[in-house]
């Protein structure tokens, strides 16, 4: 079993185009959209009293288990952000944290032992709880922020010393890494602890780095982005579901999953929130699989 533990949120987005208030999201609702294409995945996070329950139901319709979702009394987590012309560049406008300020995942039995776990962002002092709890994993992956890495950096740093595996963006690998060489930043970043870095360059595609192998892959190219919120995410997702269905972490399939991350991130910036991630289906996925390899042929 997959566990994905992070965020359950409203988000308000605006972009040049649109304002969608107040719609699903957060870094596992996410993760556990593009994750559940390619099997079984558990949620581990808290929602508040007034989150609906046709969510949760929505959640499990599409193959998550949501028995490790917690309801606290008070409100869910709330995010908002503004996308400026140039799409790559979003400014956080609001950030409530709210129920998610008292966040303390506890793993079930079968998710300490499940094999595959991914801590998305979230504190790291979350995310050492995580590891705690976890028995003899297979694949551990973590994501983080730059605040964290600013006004927690000892604690980002031990860490990476006990996970396989980053799924970060350019920024974060800048700063973690101290160089702005993006190559280089992945290298040193893998030198702090991870076998796994995957930098996501947004737009601009994507950096593997594993074992001291390098793999560039570029976006999908889409002639329009409506909302791109939480595209890295989904890369997460399908990257770990891919790997935890195949069961094989070797570099040729990283290099695979590293594809259906792309894929399935692509996907989800044709629409707000999650609404194309609701009816996807792992074919359609396939066919742009198909035309996204012919684009790459050299
Ligand atoms: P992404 O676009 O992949 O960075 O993911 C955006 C999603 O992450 C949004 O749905 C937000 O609700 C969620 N998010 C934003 N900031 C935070 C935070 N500080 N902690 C947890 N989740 C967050």
């Amino acid at each position: 079993m997959l566990v994905c533990v992070g965020s359950i949120a409203f988000d308000t987005v605006e972009t040049p185009d649109r304002r969608a208030e107040e719609v699903l999201g957060g870094s596992a609702t996410y993760f556990g959209f593009a994750a559940s294409l390619f099997g079984p995945v558990g949620l581990v996070g808290v929602v508040g009293e007034d989150f609906p329950q046709e969510h949760l139901d929505a959640f499990e319709r599409r193959g998550m288990d949501t028995a490790g979702v917690q309801r606290l009394p008070g409100r869910t987590f709330r995010w908002a952000g503004r996308y400026l012309d140039d799409m790559n560049v979003r400014q956080t406008t609001n950030l409530e944290l709210n129920v998610f300020g008292e966040f303390d995942p506890v793993l079930s039995d079968a998710y300490r032992s499940g094999g595959y776990c991914f801590l998305a962002n979230g504190s790291p002092a979350i995310q050492h709880r995580v590891l705690d709890q976890l028995r003899q994993p297979k694949l551990v992956l973590a994501d983080t922020m730059n605040h964290w890495i600013t006004d927690t950096r000892d604690e980002v740093l031990s860490m990476l010393r006990r996970v396989d595996g980053v799924i970060i963006n350019d920024e974060e690998a800048m700063m973690l890494a101290g160089r702005s060489n993006l190559v280089g930043a992945a290298r040193a970043v893998a030198r702090l602890g991870p076998r796994i870095v995957v930098v996501k360059k947004g737009a601009h595609g994507s950096l593997l780095v594993a074992d001291g192998n390098v793999f560039p892959l570029p976006a999908f190219p889409l002639e329009e982005v409506k909302d791109p919120t939480g595209a890295g995410d989904c890369f997460a997702g399908a990257f770990m579901g891919c790997l935890a269905r195949g069961g094989d972490h070797s570099v040729a399939a990283l290099r695979r999953a590293v594809f259906y991350g792309t894929l399935v991130a692509s996907f989800n910036c044709e629409a707000f929130s999650v609404e194309r991630l609701r009816t996807l289906t792992l074919d359609e996925v396939e066919q742009r699989g198909k035309l996204f390899a012919d684009m790459l042929r050299l």
